[in-house]
């Protein structure tokens, strides 16, 4: 099969420049002007004209099913997927979860389980790590020789995911000799959980109690010290969902410094705030960790993106519904499931704010959304990047296009959209993943279980860079 997608505007983190794409069977085949003129055929030709032609985007934070507060995030690999799909996304790296005093290779053979058979597009895997001891830390070289080569600790969720500094600097230990990378969420969470019990415990049950309680200055700590144990072992780290400057200040004395401190933020932190948690217990819609923050801190984390102390944009895309989920936590916010819908609209929210709103360049657009994540979790250049001998994940995308962001429309599997309501202006029209169509105007015309798990390398050259 030969797709021939000509007059797009192909737009890389390099530049941008209108050539025509020529794709043969799951990679792409050639690269240049009028490809048509010069007698090469195809079986089926997509004219991108006024379009842009992007590499496939790549949200390396998602939980599809993950177990949280007694409930699952509802979209599975395969709704999760798709949906990620309409929205440009073509690779997401989820996080398998090792149980507390099960192994590492249970949780990791577990989520394969999940998405083998269901995916619709490619995706990876962290691992998340509840125990380190020396059965772990083993099974942590094994991981990383399997393409699993990024392991998520906790300072925050005591009793649950948390580790304490020992543990974190154990394993960041065994990562200064496997080449892996260890990834953190970085609250302060033995803090929070005092500050969270007084202010239940006086009467403030409501949401958005859950992000008052939740100071970003128990980020900002948390932050520091995850990247000092790092710099202790001599390790790179990436910060999971920064949302306040408190952090994003952190991180930038950090590399000030020539410290090896990564972080991605999130839309949520860039586009939604703590004002949206108000309004009773509607503000459950809004409940995820680090919760969002006042609006002041958008024009900081957009500097940081600008400048690259924020290396990407993930989603953390944790969906439940409203309705049955979120109101487990009805009078007491504490047992509001954490976590929101996001896999769809990253591209959108950041075309719109990012590009449109002047803020940041079409080609830093693609570098925090696709060319960043394929680069620092060892996938580039076969992903990230619209090259010859790539794979042809490519998205035909239509920065002119309007649409409304709502849960009538969307394609998450979950009965509410924390955007509801807003017009972005950008959409993809046409995705490719390894070289077939899989959404086309609105349709998806791709297969559940098409989608093949990406062994990753460690890319240590490129983390470093
Ligand atoms: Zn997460």
């Amino acid at each position: 099969m030969r797709t021939l997608i000509s007059n797009g505007t192909i737009v890389t983190s390099e530049g941008s420049s209108v050539a025509d794409v020529l794709v043969e069977g799951e990679t792409i085949a050639l690269i240049g002007a009028d490809l048509g003129g010069a007698g090469i055929t195809a079986d089926e030709t997509i004219d991108a004209s006024g379009k842009y032609v992007i590499p496939g985007a790549i949200d390396v934070h998602t939980h599809m099913e993950l177990p949280f507060g007694g409930t699952f995030a509802k979209d599975t690999f395969e709704t999760g997927t798709r949906a990620a799909a309409f929205g440009g996304t073509t690779t997401i790296v989820d996080f398998a979860v090792q149980s507390r005093g099960a192994s590492l290779r249970e949780g990791l053979d577990a989520w394969h389980a999940k998405a083998e058979g269901n995916a619709v597009a490619d995706y990876g895997f962290h691992m998340i790590m509840s125990d380190v001891n020396e059965e772990t830390l083993k099974e942590m070289d094994q991981l990383v020789a399997e393409g699993v080569p990024d392991f998520k600790l906790f300072t925050a969720y005591p009793g649950v995911f948390y580790s304490d500094d020992g543990a974190i600097f154990r394993a960041m230990q065994q990562t200064a000799k496997n080449g892996g990378l260890i990834m953190m969420h970085a609250e302060n969470g033995i803090a929070i959980d005092i500050v969270a019990n007084q202010t239940a415990d006086s009467g403030m049950t409501d949401p958005y109690y859950h992000g008052v309680a939740r100071y970003s200055i128990f980020e900002g700590e948390a932050t520091n010290r995850v990247i000092r144990l790092a710099e202790a072992a001599g390790v790179p780290v990436y910060i999971v969902h920064l949302s306040s400057r408190d952090a994003l200040n952190e991180v930038r004395a950090a590399r000030d410094r020539g410290a090896m401190a990564f972080a991605e933020t999130c839309p949520q932190y860039l586009f939604l705030s703590l004002e949206d948690m108000k309004n009773g217990f509607e503000g459950a819609k809004f409940v995820c960790s680090p919760p969002l923050r006042p609006k002041d801190h958008w024009d900081d984390l957009w500097t940081g993106l600008i400048k690259d102390d924020l290396q990407l944009v993930a989603t953390d895309h944790c969906p439940f519904d409203f309705e049955g989920q979120k109101e487990l936590g009805r009078g007491d916010f504490r047992k509001v499931p954490n976590g929101l819908p996001g896999v769809e609209d990253r591209v959108d929210l950041l075309h719109d704010g990012g590009v449109v709103g002047g803020r940041i360049t079409r080609e830093r657009w693609v570098e925090l959304i696709s060319t960043a994540p394929a680069r620092l979790f060892g996938m580039y250049p076969r992903k990230g990047t619209v090259s010859v001998g790539a794979d042809a994940d490519l998205v035909v995308y239509d920065p002119n296009r309007r649409r409304t962001i709502s849960a009538g429309t969307h394609h998450m599997d979950v009965d509410y959209s924390c955007y509801e309501g807003r017009e972005v202006r950008g959409a993809s029209d046409v995705v490719l993943s390894r070289g077939s169509v899989i959404v086309r105007n609105g349709e998806f015309t791709g297969k559940k279980g098409a989608g093949r798990f990406i062994k990753r390398s460690t890319a240590d050259a490129a983390r470093l860079a």
